[in-house]
């Protein structure tokens, strides 16, 4: 087994899943470490320096320009999408990446399309 290098560190598991199967799309082999301590108990992320993500040493480079993409469309860049329920009328605001997705209205339950 070649050598891994550790290509980032993330304070959320969430992020570092995000960015795994991201890699994992461009085919490669992404490993985690201290994913499952930093999910029991987040708290601990600071102090281990956050969830490293990595890849063997060979795939480094091409890792490192691909998180530097994601990191670059980070979710919470795009703007909130804003709009009102069609059932309730309540006004809905949901974040930027559930553009074109469905959601669910929090006051009457009713599924509601998210604009694009
Ligand atoms: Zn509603």
């Amino acid at each position: 087994m070649s050598k891994l290098v550790t290509i980032a560190a993330v304070q959320m598991v969430a992020e570092a899943d995000l960015i795994k199967s991201t890699l994992e799309e461009h085919g490669l082999e992404v490993y985690l470490a201290d994913d499952n301590l930093i999910a029991m108990d987040w708290l601990l992320s600071n102090a281990v320096g956050g969830v490293k993500v990595q890849v063997a040493a060979k795939d480094a480079e091409a890792a490192r320009e691909i998180v530097e993409q994601i990191q670059k469309r980070k979710p919470n860049d795009a703007p909130p999408v804003v709009f009102d329920c069609q059932d309730c009328g309540q006004r809905l605001e949901f974040p930027g990446l559930r553009r074109g997705g469905v959601e669910t209205c929090p006051r009457c339950g009713s599924y509601v399309d998210v604009p694009e």
